[in-house]
């Protein structure tokens, strides 16, 4: 049976390898696997949520509060926006859903880099829009404007810092771009990993009270990187009222669980698990620069919590992540993006060690 004929040119979004898969098809321990290709946090669940959920495993026949009202109001303290501005999704993906849904048809294009969050292709797509490209992988002010002018589309995203590549654009560029786009298109700013790009250095901390005056822009943030609740599914979009009561419209009723709106709630009171997660996350990073430098591999500077290591021709980015499959060793490998290239979430001392062990072994064994 055809199914609608926008769906024909959709190739499926490939999420990072589930560890169950590596003790199957490899018969590696479940201990002995190291996970570092859908860039979770490291240091785990907070305890405290896992509280939370516990206390709260009660209250899973009652449906959530639909209002979702203790969490807005804690991200409106946060982010010192009214939480009439915030809207909820099961993960900052549904927001991007909401939005292709709000936005797109088949004659609609859409705007992004090069290299980029696979999903804004996928949900343009379930709409029939065209996807638009810049040339770089990197946010290039200059080519987002002239694509814009020559294209005209009716969204633009920004993903900053970039997944996969874990480069970042400056709050002064965002607003570069943002002033230079009419009001009929929108501009979605994905911060997923903002809190590692602000932690590095100031210039490229945006944060939604400084996009919110713009009627035609929208900020996403999410609980699964620095928040550590990947599993929970929880994320949000924040912007004017006009276009959150409008992308509201698309929501369904109780789009995050009971124990899923509580684990938002809690990870909330603990920014301290964050500012450690980052820590960390900065000292580990470390090494990874370190390593590639010792063994002359090429590498993104990092905003994020992965690093992204380029090969030369001579190495095979497809024929890596295999070898290191193989060996319970998961990395994201970016050839579906058009790079020869591999994704390294920066994982625990202990993860990163196997990792470089690894890693220096099967690219000898490449050579
Ligand atoms: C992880 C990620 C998201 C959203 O993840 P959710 O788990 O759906 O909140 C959004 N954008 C980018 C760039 C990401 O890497």
């Amino acid at each position: 049976m055809r199914g609608n004929k926008v769906l024909d040119d959709i190739k499926n979004y490939e999420a990072g390898l589930p560890i169950e898969l590596v003790v199957r098809e490899f018969g590696i321990d479940t201990k002995d696997v190291v996970k570092l290709a859908s860039n979770e946090n490291p240091k785990g669940t907070n305890p405290n949520v896992v509280k939370a959920i516990i206390d709260g495993a009660n209250n899973a026949h009652l449906y959530p509060d639909d209002s979702f009202y203790e969490l807005k109001e804690a991200l409106s303290d946060k982010y010192l926006v009214s939480s009439k501005n915030i809207i909820i999704g099961a993960g900052s993906d549904q927001v991007l859903e909401f939005i292709s849904r709000a936005f797109l048809s088949e004659d609609s294009k859409v705007l992004m880099t090069k290299v980029t969050f696979a999903m804004y292709e996928i949900y343009a797509k379930q709409m029939g829009a065209t996807i638009i490209r810049t040339p770089s992988y990197e946010h290039k002010v200059d080519e987002f404007i002239a694509s814009y002018k020559k294209h005209n589309p009716k969204i633009v995203y920004i993903c900053t810092p970039n997944n996969p590549t874990g480069d970042a654009i400056s709050r002064v560029d965002v607003l570069k771009i943002i002033n230079a786009i009419d009001k009929e298109t929108l501009v979605v700013v994905d911060g997923a990993y903002m809190e590692y790009a602000s932690a590095k250095d100031e210039k490229y901390k945006i944060e939604p009270k400084d996009l919110i005056g713009f009627s035609n822009v929208i900020y996403l943030g999410t609980f699964s990187k620095a928040y550590g609740l990947g599993g929970m599914r929880v994320g949000y979009g924040i912007a004017n009222l006009d276009l959150i009561n409008l992308i509201s419209k698309l929501r369904p009723p109780f789009n995050i669980t009971t124990l899923s709106l509580l684990s938002a709630i809690e990870a909330l009171k603990d920014e301290e698990f964050v500012k450690d997660s980052i820590e960390i996350h900065k000292n580990q990073l470390k090494r990874y620069e370190i390593f590639a430098k010792e063994n002359k591999l090429k590498y993104i500077d990092s905003y994020t919590n992965f690093i992204t290591y380029i090969f030369d021709d001579n190495i095979d980015s497809t024929q890596i992540s295999n070898s290191l499959l193989k060996r319970g060793v998961i990395i994201r490998n970016l050839a579906s993006y058009g790079m020869n290239a591999v994704r390294i979430t920066v994982g625990t001392e202990k993860q990163n060690n196997r990792l470089f062990e690894v890693l220096i072994e099967e690219l000898s064994n490449a050579k």
